[in-house]
């Protein structure tokens, strides 16, 4: 008996959701297939749907945000936890996926889009041992076959957690200048921001900014889920 096997029996895999003891993944089909995905895109400012992709309430704002599910539900909240501070990197799997079934449901052209994931800052990467926006890009930019940047922008500074804010000013404050783009791969082109969840959006707020200020046209940011 090897001592893979060994293991799998004393300490059977389980569903990181419901318990039930699982072959692969971290999270059961059962549990995946019953999280609720959006069916609209959302104004990135005031979160109201956006029946169609054309049709934006604030035209200003720099990005359209594309929030596959809600961190109300549980199987998100579960999986977001656990990559992001339970070091389970295999929980971007599942999370990839929610944000491709979301992104196929929307019947968008996506032909000419980028996947820019939010960069963390050398600090936070070396903490967590991975960049978790970073990995769930990569999943989706392999499944629907769309190509990622992920050397044009960067963390500038290192900043407190978003969590441990407590107002929205605060947390725009927090990001302010944050990111920086350093070369020019990205000018003229279309990009999906992905990052894992987001709150107040300050984060993709800046990043947006940035992005457009460096000559980037549309930008959808999507997420695994918002709050
Ligand atoms: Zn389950
Ligand atoms: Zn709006």
């Amino acid at each position: 008996m090897n001592f893979k096997f060994f293991m799998e029996v004393l300490f059977p895999r389980r569903c990181l959701r419901c318990r039930n003891t699982l072959t692969n993944g971290v999270v059961c089909d059962q549990c995946l297939v019953a999280v609720t995905i959006h069916d609209s895109l959302f104004c990135g400012k005031c979160k109201a749907r956006l029946p169609s992709a054309r049709k934006i309430c604030h035209n200003d704002f720099p990005y359209i945000l594309g929030a596959a599910g809600s961190y109300g539900d549980k199987t998100i909240q579960t999986l977001i936890h656990h990559l992001k501070f339970r070091g389970i990197r295999d929980a971007a799997e599942p999370l990839a996926e929610i944000i491709v079934r979301y992104l196929s449901k929307l019947e968008i052209d996506l032909t000419h889009y980028y996947i820019v994931p939010i960069p963390l800052s050398q600090k936070r990467r070396r903490e967590r041992g991975f960049n978790q926006s970073e990995r769930i890009g990569a999943i989706v930019a392999k499944q629907l076959a769309i190509p990622i940047e992920t050397t044009c922008l960067i963390r500038a500074r290192h900043t407190a957690a978003q969590s441990t804010t407590k107002s929205a000013s605060e947390r725009r404050k927090n990001v302010n200048n944050c990111f920086a783009v350093i070369n020019n791969s990205l000018h003229g082109k279309n990009i999906i921001l992905v990052d894992d969840v987001t709150t107040s959006g300050a984060t993709l707020l800046e990043a947006a900014r940035t992005l457009k200020q460096a000559g980037v046209q549309k930008i959808i940011a999507v997420t695994a889920a918002m709050t």
